[in-house]
């Protein structure tokens, strides 16, 4: 049994694991920046310890601090949460090294996987299917031309090392592909230290869906049904809900894609709650796109729907134990959708918006639950991702979820900063999502402050 867990994490995911261990009677080491003196969960673990300067290459991707704040704190295991340092494998090496337990997979597994055109190679060769592209990475123009041709028009770039909707440009013909090949190398090699790219045939108008997996150390994995997060900005996922919509998925097609995502844990050796992203077509065939070695932003919505607190699973999987769940033991009930909050001005161009909240009214009642760090008084900084939070509901079906969202995002309010609040009040209420017919390029399509249509 952990005695003492680390948390190399800020804002809403740092305190959802704070509260995550509390539950299982582990003590709780927070760091935090200079710029988190007054974070929520610096204020709420039993300890915490600065680990550097605002800049999160100097604080939460500092990996010699962490370790550090571990030893001098006799933390016995690290909770990555999601970003900064949660699919670094030589992260997840050091601290194996150091004797402490890196909660999530092993850092092969993150290696092989964090590859993304490798890992789209090891899922095609065990049959699972991925979309169109090249063989693993590509740098050759010519063979870049003559694969281009062969998939046809519209192709995607995407950075090999890439995350968070970034380092992927669409290429429309021949003539821009050399110009696009190099904006995303650029793209890539700054924001993840990698140039590779490969390339892929775009899919015009498919869903994001995703399966969430549970994986132990002995072999056995089940899969916890999909989320559906094909309302995207820019790549960038904005609202996620759980089941996806009745109208497109089916029973069928939902234990296909379960059994080919448990299927993808299983050849990569995966232990950890895990996350396979599949793009899903208009004629329900689906095609592996990246997965995700971590506990993911949208998590709380499988949660909701399916009662296992996928935190706690973690631990106990990191702590050695066989996975007490059976497949048949995985029930979907109900209906679950999430807003992400973010502090941002959506009018101007979804412009960062961090400063001082000086009132904060956060919803509340039967199946509303909101993942937030912030409070009265605090000041977001600017150094940051913008996520200040998830609005979750929980309804026995669709309807009655949509209806909880719409109440819960009126009643919500947050000043001195701006936020998204209003942009997803729109967008909920909008037919076509009451309808559950949208895809990836809805918000592309839409201009949902306007709620004029525009064409194309
Ligand atoms: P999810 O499916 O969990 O939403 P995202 O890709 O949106 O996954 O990433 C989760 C979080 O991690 C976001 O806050 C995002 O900004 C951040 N993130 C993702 N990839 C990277 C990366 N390579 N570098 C820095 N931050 C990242
Ligand atoms: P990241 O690692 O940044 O999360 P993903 O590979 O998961 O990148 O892709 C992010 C999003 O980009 C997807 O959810 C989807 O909307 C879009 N996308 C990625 N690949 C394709 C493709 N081949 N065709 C169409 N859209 C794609
Ligand atoms: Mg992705």
């Amino acid at each position: 049994m952990f005695k003492k867990v680390l948390i190399a994490n800020r804002g809403e995911i740092a305190v959802r694991i704070i509260r995550a261990c509390r539950e299982l009677g582990i003590q709780t080491v927070a760091v935090y920046s200079t710029a988190d003196k007054n974070a929520l969960h610096t204020m709420i673990a039993d300890e915490a310890v600065c680990i550097g300067p605002a800049p999160s290459k100097d604080s939460y991707l500092n990996m010699k601090a962490i370790i550090a704040a571990c030893e001098i704190t006799g933390a016995d295991a690290v909770h990555p949460g999601f970003g900064f340092l949660s699919e670094n494998p030589s992260f997840a090496r050091t601290c194996e090294k150091c004797g402490i337990t890196f909660i999530g997979p092993r850092a092969v597994s993150i290696e092989m996987l964090g590859d993304k055109a490798q890992a789209k190679e090891t899922m095609k060769e065990n049959g699972v299917p991925v979309i169109m592209g090249s063989d693993g990475a590509i740098s050759n123009i010519h063979a870049a031309h003559t694969l281009a041709n062969e998939l046809g028009y519209p192709v995607l770039i995407k950075a090999s090392a890439g995350g968070g909707g970034r380092g992927i440009r669409i290429v429309n013909d021949d003539s821009e592909l050399e110009k696009q090949m190099t904006a995303a190398k650029q793209e890539a090699l700054a924001c993840f230290g990698n140039d590779e790219i490969y390339m892929e045939k775009f899919i015009v108008d498919p869903k994001h869906i995703e399966i969430q997996i549970l994986a132990d150390n002995y072999g056995d994995v089940i899969y916890l049904g999909e989320r559906d997060c094909s309302m995207q900005r820019r790549n960038q996922k904005v609202l996620e809900e759980a089941p996806s919509p009745a109208s497109f998925m089916t029973p069928e097609l939902r234990e296909k894609m379960g059994k080919a995502a448990c299927t993808a844990a299983r050849v990569c050796g995966y232990r950890n709650a895990g996350t396979i992203e599949f793009l899903v077509d208009k004629d329900g065939n689906f095609y592996f796109m990246e997965m995700n070695t971590r506990i993911q932003v949208e998590h709380p919505i499988t949660e909701q729907v399916t009662g296992i607190d996928l935190v706690k699973q973690q631990l106990l999987i990191a702590q050695g134990e066989h996975l007490s769940i059976k497949q048949e033991d995985v029930q979907i009930k109900g209906h679950a959708i999430e807003c992400r909050i973010n502090a941002e001005n959506p009018e101007l161009n979804f412009r960062p918006s961090p400063g001082t909240i000086r009132s904060l009214f956060i919803p509340g009642g039967f199946g509303v639950r909101v993942d937030t760090a912030v409070y009265q008084g605090y000041e977001i900084p600017p150094y940051y991702d913008s996520m200040i939070g998830k609005l979750i509901v929980y309804g026995k079906d669709r309807q009655e979820a949509i209806a909880k969202m719409t109440w819960a995002l009126s009643e919500f309010i947050v000043e001195g900063v701006s936020t998204n609040v209003d942009f997803q009040l729109k967008l909920i209420r909008r037919k076509e999502f009451i309808d559950g017919n949208y895809d990836n390029g809805f918000l592309n399509r839409v201009d949902i402050l306007k709620q004029e249509r525009s064409n194309g």
